[in-house]
């Protein structure tokens, strides 16, 4: 029996209602053997044309690819493309669907085998053989109905859908064409894993972590997915639909109230004020960031603008981009954080070998300072794009002073290169880290020495700190922005920070918390750097709280030994004040109290 209630992680608040359509599924063993309800019959038939073709047209580019001096390959890819053009196949396979009024994938299982039962008639071994490529041919056909496939095949998609798979990258979801997809949900991912991010980038709501997803979802099922909760219910039954589009007004009711006072500062009721900034990983954002009254752009995820491509971007190119972004947000600053590549951010056909522990390898500044003359391009169209005066510039993942000052020197190495080609450059460009490995935390004080602003970068500060993969959902439950061990790093880097005279931001998703942003306001940090998205909830709870009310609960707070204590105190002392923030947003409501 079929679970109706899945549940995952919300990533990416909001509600929506609508058809599955699986991008990919891991396991083959899980073919959905299933019926399919009569009007969802030409959907299969459908996507049983649809795999066809693309199997055809990637055999075909394998066989062109293939090398003259393997001509016997060749031909037996050719074979192998004859299959699966002859008609037949594809006949029997849809005449099942029509028949029985099953999935496709099914309808194709049981079309091979009856062509299996022919072969094993055939007296002659040779040709009783041949029926291996037939299954070689039907298991890719197969795959690509299970979506083994690319974010390509979005285009088989006619109306609207919601976009499930076993996992997506980084690569994937910024590859997605938002026209298409209403929500989407993956069984892999963690709470704070990239695709989730760009998820709120795409301001669709998004599960990550679902459990069961690929064996309890078939194509063409209704489902809703609740990203306030977390939830992905299939089949919804009346109630559930009236519940939930219900839900769906009263949250977008919330945003439109929320929205209208967007552009009022971040200030507390007795006069505290706090930027308020926008995280971005894609140009398009920047007219989200200053419709939702984003002060600047604190993180410029830029390492996007190099995914999904062939050839990585010419210095040219990453002018033409940083320059526009700095005269559109203009007078407003612009931090540019240097690529970020590794982890689960891969760069395409730079040939790295695969790591076995990616979140602990060669990424961020490690990469950079490993290809320099990647990083001199980047540095260098950063620098040609200061002309505005509004841009600065920030190096993730710095575990010491050593990379710090690498980094440093380089970017000095790009300036003179500038200077003797007689380019403009801005004198002065802001040079910061990202605090976000526990090292970091550790010797914050010497760090601070050595730049002029520090941005925590709580994602990560999260993942290492606690070691748990932010990729990784059988940790998800660990991940806990109020662990004691968090929010005393956070304080000892705030602390440092301001003890040597330097202004401090946080970046991580902890700064789009409800919960989290009072706590952060009573160490004083300078600014929050969110989600265009987030900015305006995070903006109204800053101006419903006081200054003293935020020391007054960090001091319970590093009072407090464990995450339970801390959660029950936040949550008393911040309901009180914004029920709606909470209600709609929060990653420590529904947490174990541990
Ligand atoms: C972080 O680690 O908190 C951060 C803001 O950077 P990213 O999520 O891109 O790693
Ligand atoms: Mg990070």
């Amino acid at each position: 029996m079929a679970a109706r209630i899945l549940q995952g992680i919300a990533v990416s608040a909001g509600v929506s209602v609508g058809k599955a359509f699986f991008l990919n599924r891991r396991r083959f063993d899980l073919i959905p053997r299933q019926t399919v309800a009569q009007d969802l019959a030409p959907f299969e038939e459908e996507r049983l044309r649809l795999a066809f073709e693309l199997t055809q047209a990637d055999m075909a580019a394998a066989r062109d690819k293939v090398p003259a001096e393997l001509k016997e390959h060749a031909a037996i890819i050719n074979t192998h493309l004859a299959i699966c053009k002859d008609p037949k196949l594809l006949n029997k396979a849809l005449k099942t669907v029509r028949e029985m009024g099953i999935t496709a994938e099914w309808a194709l299982e049981k079309a091979v085998d009856e062509i299996g039962e022919a072969f094993s008639a055939i007296e002659d071994p040779y040709i009783r053989e041949r029926y291996q490529d037939v299954q070689v041919v039907a298991d890719r056909i197969q795959s690509r109905l299970m979506g083994q496939g690319k974010i390509g095949d979005i285009k088989a998609i006619r109306n609207r859908a919601v976009l499930l798979a076993h996992d997506l990258t980084p690569a994937d979801t910024i590859g997605i064409e938002v026209s298409k997809i209403m929500s989407l949900a993956t069984e892999m991912g963690g709470k704070t894993s990239h695709t989730g991010i760009l998820a709120r980038s795409l301001q669709i709501p998004a599960l990550v972590g679902v459990t069961d997803l690929e064996e309890h979802v078939m194509d063409g099922q209704l489902v809703i997915i609740d990203g306030l909760k977390g939830r992905l219910i299939v089949d919804p039954d009346e109630e559930e639909l009236a519940y939930y589009s219900d839900l769906k007004y009263q949250f977008e009711d919330y945003q439109a109230s929320i929205i209208r006072d967007c552009s009022l500062p971040g200030e507390t009721l007795d006069g505290y004020r706090v930027e308020v900034l926008a995280n971005i990983e894609l140009f398009e954002e920047v007219t989200a960031a200053l419709d939702s009254g984003a002060e600047g752009v604190g993180l410029y995820r830029t390492e996007y603008s190099f995914l999904n491509r062939r050839e990585l971007p010419s210095e040219e190119e990453l002018f033409e981009e940083y320059s526009e972004m700095a005269s559109i947000m203009h007078p407003r600053t612009v931090v540019f954080r240097t690529l970020d590549v590794g982890g689960d951010k891969i760069l395409k056909d730079w040939n790295l070998p695969g790591e076995p522990n990616p979140a602990l390898g060669l990424r961020a500044i490690r990469f950079c300072l490993k290809h320099r003359d990647l990083f001199i391009r980047q540095l260098r169209a950063i620098l040609r794009a200061s002309e505005f005066g509004n841009i600065a510039v920030m190096f993730p993942m710095i575990s010491g002073l050593k990379e710090v000052r690498e980094a440093k020197a380089l970017w000095q190495r790009a300036r003179q290169e500038l200077r003797a080609e007689g380019r403009r450059i801005a004198q002065d460009i802001p040079l910061g880290i990202m605090v976000e490995l526990p090292s970091a935390v550790m010797i914050a004080e010497s760090l601070a020495r050595e730049v002029d602003f520090f941005s925590i970068g709580t994602n990560d500060l999260i993942q290492y700190s606690l070691g748990i993969d932010r990729t990784n959902k059988h940790v998800s439950y660990l991940y806990q922005p109020l662990h004691p061990s968090v929010v005393r790093s956070i304080k000892q880097v705030v602390d440092a920070a301001h003890q040597v005279g330097i202004e401090v931001a946080v970046c991580g998703e902890v700064a789009s918390d409800p919960y989290c942003v009072p706590i952060l306001m009573g160490m004083q940090v300078d600014a929050l750097s969110i989600a265009p998205q987030a900015i305006p909830g995070i903006k109204r709870v800053i101006r419903q709280t006081t200054m003293d009310e935020c020391k007054g609960l960090l001091k319970h707070v590093l009072e407090s030994d464990t995450v339970g204590a801390i959660n029950r105190h936040v949550k008393d002392a911040i309901f009180k004040r914004s029920p709606e923030e909470l209600t709609f947003y929060s990653s420590i409501l529904d947490m174990d109290e541990g």
